[in-house]
C-alpha cells in the first residue's frame, strides 16, 4: 500500500483504532500529538499494567522498542504494534544479553535486577525486574543476605544505593538523553528563577540530582509538580512530559532544564521515541504492522521477572519481602 496520508488524520487514526478493536497506549516521552490522541498515557510501570489488562485485540504502542516487548511478554495473546521498529533506547544498547550473561556468571550468588529498560533477553536472565517507579520499593524488599548486581542505569542504580543503603554493583550504563543536562546551566537558571524547584529522574546524573528538591519516575515528577504549593517548576527529564504537567496544572510555570552546550536541542528530547509520529500511528493502525513478535521461550523466560515485578508492585503486597523461588 501507498504511504497515503489522509488530512483528517486524526479521525482516521480514531476511525482504524475502533474498526481494528484496539488501545493506543502513549508514554509521556511522546509528542503532545500522539499523547492527545491515546486511549492511556502514562509511565513505564502504568504502561506495562495497561498493556497486561487490555480486552482489546491490538495494543499500539507509542513508545520504544523494549516498552512495545514488554507488552506482549505480558499480552501475548494480543497482536502489539509499535509505530516505528527502530525505536531502541541508548540503555538497551549498552547492555548486550551475553555480557549481562557472563557478568551473572561472575557473580553467581547475587541477584539480577533489571531495569525494564533492556532488551527481553536480558529480562529473561534477570531475577526481577523494576521500573523507576517501583525500583526503590522493590529493591528493599529482596532478601538482605544477598548482594545485588543491578543493570544497565549506573546513575538510577547510584541513586537507589543511596536511597536504600543496599549493596549494588552497577551496570555502566546510561540514558543519553538524561546525561546530556548541564550542570552549571541549571545552576544558572536556579539563580534565575529562584522561587522554582527542581525536579529530576533518577537516570540524570548524580551531579545534577545534588541540585533537585524532587526526584522519582514521570509519573512521580507529574504528581510532584500537582500537588506541591509551588508554582513554577524546572523539569529534568524528557521535554514531552511537561505537555502532561501543563495539562494537569495549566496556571503553573515549568521551564525545561537546560543541556550541555553543543547538544543539538535545546531541551532534552529523546531521538528514539521522536520517531514515532502520527503519520506512522496511522499506517500501522491501517496495514497492521510492524507487529512485535517473539520465540515464544524468550518471551516465558521474559514473563517471569515482569510478573514478580507487578507482583511486588500491588498495593496489597506493600510490605512483604520479595521471595525469588
Ligand atoms: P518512567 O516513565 O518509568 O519513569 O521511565 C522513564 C524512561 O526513560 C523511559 O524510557
Ligand atoms: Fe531510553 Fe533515555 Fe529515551 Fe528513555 S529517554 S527511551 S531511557 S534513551
Amino acid at each position: 500500500m501507498t504511504d497515503h496520508i489522509p488530512s483528517n488524520l486524526e479521525e482516521e487514526i480514531v476511525r482504524l483504532k475502533q474498526e481494528r478493536n484496539a488501545v493506543i497506549l502513549a508514554h509521556y516521552y511522546q509528542d503532545e500529538d500522539i499523547q492527545d490522541i491515546a486511549d492511556h498515557v502514562g509511565d513505564s510501570l502504568d504502561l506495562s499494567r495497561k498493556a497486561a489488562q487490555t480486552t482489546c485485540e491490538v495494543i499500539v504502542f507509542c513508545g520504544v522498542r523494549f516498552m512495545a516487548e514488554t507488552a506482549k511478554i505480558l499480552s501475548p495473546t494480543r497482536t502489539v504494534l509499535l509505530p516505528d521498529i527502530n525505536a531502541g533506547c541508548s540503555l538497551e544498547e549498552s547492555c548486550p544479553a551475553s555480557h549481562l550473561a557472563a557478568w551473572r556468571h561472575r557473580n553467581p550468588h547475587h541477584i539480577v535486577v533489571s531495569y525494564i529498560n533492556c532488551s527481553a533477553d536480558v529480562k529473561a536472565l534477570s531475577d526481577i525486574i523494576v521500573t523507576s517507579s517501583n525500583a526503590e520499593r522493590i529493591i528493599r524488599h529482596l532478601p538482605s543476605d544477598k548482594p545485588i548486581l543491578f543493570a544497565p542505569d549506573r546513575h538510577l542504580g547510584a541513586w537507589l544505593q543511596k536511597q536504600t543503603g543496599r549493596d549494588l554493583t552497577l551496570w555502566q550504563g546510561g540514558c543519553i538523553v538524561h546525561e546530556t543536562f548541564s550542570q552549571r546551566a541549571l545552576l544558572d537558571l536556579k539563580r534565575k528563577y529562584p522561587q522554582a524547584q527542581v525536579t529530576a529522574h533518577p537516570e540524570c546524573d548524580e551531579a545534577l540530582l545534588r541540585h533537585a528538591d524532587h526526584i522519582g519516575s514521570t509519573s512521580a515528577m507529574l504528581q510532584f509538580v500537582t500537588q506541591s504549593s509551588y508554582d513554577c517548576f524546572i523539569v529534568a527529564t524528557e521535554k514531552n512530559l511537561i505537555h502532561t504537567m501543563r495539562k494537569a496544572v495549566p496556571h503553573k510555570k515549568f521551564i525545561a532544564a537546560p543541556v550541555q552546550e553543543g547538544s543539538c536541542d535545546h531541551c532534552a528530547s529523546c531521538p528514539y521515541m521522536a520517531l514515532n509520529t502520527m503519520e506512522k500511528l496511522y499506517l500501522c493502525l491501517r496495514d497492521g504492522t510492524p507487529v512485535i513478535d517473539m520465540e515464544s521461550g524468550l518471551m516465558n523466560a521474559a514473563l517471569r521477572p515482569l510478573q514478580r515485578m507487578l507482583h511486588a508492585s500491588r498495593n496489597e503486597n506493600e510490605g512483604q519481602m520479595i521471595t525469588l523461588s
